[in-house]
Order: structure tokens, then sequence, then C-alpha cells
């Protein structure tokens, strides 16, 4: 796309979004009596207008029909997560039965490591990220400890080359290549939360493969935001927030995804609890475990209705906008718009006083910029959020901004920047 620096461009680009009409159907914080520009949804998602809706429906349920709101009514609870597994499945590129919807995300990380962390005499290395989200460090460090290792030698974590800020699939693969006989698990995110980098998650399975170790992924910045094919690549299993891109709410269902070449094999490891045994079977209460087909044989607890409720609201929204590839496209657009005006603004103070630090290409990233800010980075972040621009900061110097294809515009990243050149002014 041919961008301008202007009031007029993003104007006309707002106008010409097929996806325009979806930003009514988000309730949009407030600044001083106006829309706020929310460029967070990397971190919390909007709540979708219709989420109350979705909540009183189910309050409703449960004051009419009580406990009978397991068999009756219009969704049945005991089968409501099956209404989420079409749009999610879209969402992951899976098949329905590769995915469900269970507990919070940190959770199932440790739930699917009982699956696919088996680590057996040289075998017991994890590799990941170098830099991960906290959780994932503090999952993976306490996983190795509980089977009798010791983190320091039991995790490998990959950094950049010096002098740059971000992976090279190549590194990566090398990485576990030179580590082939000790391996046995490489657990990466799919977009790293601070850099916004996406990893090429089809080379890293294919290479994890050939090395004899599982290929995990937390697509906790992923889902909802880039198109995804686990199914196709063949990762062995895959867990996600909904609260982020997929605007669930605060604490929302997490998901996974388990590849269905694993779904005959027995010798595989799970903690299991009634929620994940055979439905046709479930209240005979017979001893004895007995897994439901696929991902939902995973499950553990009764699922939390009001929470699968919120998603719903969500994943409506998703199917009607036409799905991922479509938010994809935009996506692109908004978020090449935004670069290409810090860029604008470097050239305009002759010096590279924003500097961005998720990868240049479109295909190794997703909404979110994640900008160094090389002058007074605190007071810059300050002066954002006095003018209801709200991103999210992270120590010591960096600003994520992530303009989100259903409900941001051209004329919020333009206003976005405006104001990141008047603090610098
Ligand atoms: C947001 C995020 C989490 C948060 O985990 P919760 O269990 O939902 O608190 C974990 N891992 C990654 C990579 C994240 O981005």
């Amino acid at each position: 796309m041919n961008y301008q620096n202007s009031l007029t461009f993003a104007i006309e680009q707002d106008r010409l979004d097929p996806l325009k009409d979806f930003r009514n159907r988000f309730l949009i914080p407030q600044h001083h009596g106006e829309d706020a520009i929310y460029l967070c949804g990397n971190s919390l998602g909007l709540q979708p207008a219709s989420a109350q809706e979705y909540i009183v429906d189910q309050l409703s349920t449960w004051k009419n029909l009580a406990v009978e709101g397991w068999f009756q009514g219009n969704d049945p609870w005991l089968s409501y997560h099956k209404q989420l597994s079409s749009s999610i499945s879209k969402i992951v590129g899976a098949k329905e039965s590769e995915v469900t919807v269970m507990n919070s995300l940190t959770v199932n990380l440790h739930l699917l490591m009982v699956s696919f962390y088996k680590p057996n005499g040289k075998r017991f290395k994890i590799i990941m990220e170098g830099g991960a989200f906290p959780s994932d460090q503090y999952a993976m460090e306490s996983q190795t400890r509980f089977h009798g290792y010791d983190p320091k030698e039991a995790i490998i974590e990959i950094f950049p080359r010096d002098g740059e800020l971000t992976l090279r699939t190549e590194d990566i693969i090398q990485k576990i290549n030179e580590h082939a006989s000790e391996l046995t698990l490489v657990l990466f995110a799919g977009i790293n939360y601070y850099t916004g980098q996406f990893f090429d998650l089809e080379a890293i399975t294919r290479a994890a493969h050939i090395a004899g170790a599982y290929a995990g992924f937390d697509l906790a910045h992923a889902a909802g935001n880039v198109p995804l094919k686990l199914h196709d690549w063949r990762a062995d299993f895959a867990c996600w927030c909904s609260y982020k891109y997929m605007n669930s709410g605060p604490g929302g269902i997490s998901g996974i995804f388990v590849h269905e070449k694993h779904f005959e094999n027995k010798e595989l490891d799970r903690f299991a609890g009634w929620w994940g045994y055979r439905e046709d079977k479930r209240f005979l209460m017979a001893p004895g475990f007995d897994a439901a087909k696929g991902a939902d044989g995973w499950q553990v607890s009764t699922s939390p209705i009001l929470l699968l409720a919120l998603f719903k609201a969500s994943m409506v929204i998703f199917d009607d906008a036409g799905g991922i590839d479509t938010l994809r496209a935009k996506s692109i657009a908004l978020t090449g718009y935004m670069e290409f005006l810090i860029n604008n603004i470097n050239e305009q103070f002759g010096e590279e006083i924003f500097k961005v630090i998720t990868p240049g290409n479109q295909q190794e990233r997703g909404c979110q910029l994640s900008v160094v800010c090389k002058k007074n980075a605190k007071a810059v972040f300050k002066h954002l959020a006095d003018n209801g621009i709200i991103g999210d900061w992270r120590e010591p110097d960096v600003i994520r901004l992530s303009p989100v294809p259903l409900y941001n515009t051209f004329q919020n990243v333009y206003k976005a920047a405006q104001q990141l050149a008047a603090a610098i002014k």
C-alpha cells in the first residue's frame, strides 16, 4: 500500500475498509468524553457490546432451569463448549476434534506437559526462545525440577545473535539439530510477547520432529492475530488464552490443541478428570478413566459456562467478520501504516528516536509493534496516556502498540503517531 502521512489519507482508508462496521460491535473505553485510542489488544481485547447479553442469557437459564440447564434450553451447558469448536478450529488451523476450551493458559501448559514432556535417559532437554513470557519460563523451570532435573541444564534458551534483536529461523533449527540427541521438547511462543516476532512454526515443528522431539506452542499472542495451520504443520500440541486478541474478557477461558496423530496413543499420560471422560458414559460414574475422543479428552473439570458465554460472544464476531484471513489483510495494512508513520517521525527529527524492534517483514509479525523510545521513554509513554492513547509499557524503554483490525482504524493509528511526534517536540 502507498501510505501517506495525512489525516485525509487515514479517513479515506477507513471509508474503504470492508471491516469498518465491526468497531461498533465493541465497547470503546472513554477518555474525556471521547473514544480513547486503544492499542492494547495484545494485553486485553475490548469487550464485545453483546457480551452482557450472552452472560444475562446464561443467568436466565440458571434462574429458570437450574440444574436442568445442563441438558435443556437453547444451548444446553453439557455441550456448550462444542459450539465454539468450529470457530476456534478455523482460527488455529485445526480439525474441530483437535481443539477444546478449558481452564486458563498456564494451567493448560502444565497439563499438556504431563502428556508431552516425557524425559527419558539422555533425552530430557527443552528448547525455548530466550526471553519467553515469564509464566512460560516458570512453568518450564518447575516442570524440569518436578522430574528431578536442574532447569539450568534441562532448559536451553536461544537468543538473537550479537547486535540483532530477533531470532533467525536458521539459528533456531541449528540449535535444535545441535542438541538433537538430548532433546525431548521444543516449546516456543507463536509470537514473542516482547519483540512481537512471529516465529516460523512450521520450520520449527519439522526440525523438532527430525530431532525426535515434540513441538509445542504457546499461542497467547498469535491466536486470533495471525493465521495458523497447526494441523498441517503437524504441531504436537498448543495452548493459548482468549482474552488478548480474542476478546473474551479478563481471565477468559483458554484453549488447547492436540494433533489427531496422538488420539490413539494410550501411552500418553494425562491428569484426568470427569469432564474428559467420554460424554456418552460420563454419568454412569463408572471406575476407570475412559477418555473422550480428541482434545475434549484432556478436559478436567466442569465447564465454566459464564466464561464460555463471553468467549462465544466474541467468536460470533470473528465468524461474521469472515475469519482470520480477512482480519489479517487489514491487520497487515494497519500495522504497516503505524510503521510508516513512525519512520516518518524519525525522518522529521533527523534521527532514530523510535526504533521498531519487531521484524520489518510482515510474515514475521502480527498486529503488534514494539517500539524502543530512545529519548525520555517514560515521559513519552505518559504523554500518550494523557492524550487518550492506550498502549503498554515494558521495561526499560519499550512501548508496545497493537492496532487490532476488528476495532482499530487508520485514524487511530494516525492520531497515535501524531501524539508520538508531539511528545518528542
Ligand atoms: C499472556 C500470556 C500468558 C498468560 O498466562 P495466564 O495463565 O493466562 O495468566 C502466558 N504465556 C504467554 C506467552 C502469554 O503471552
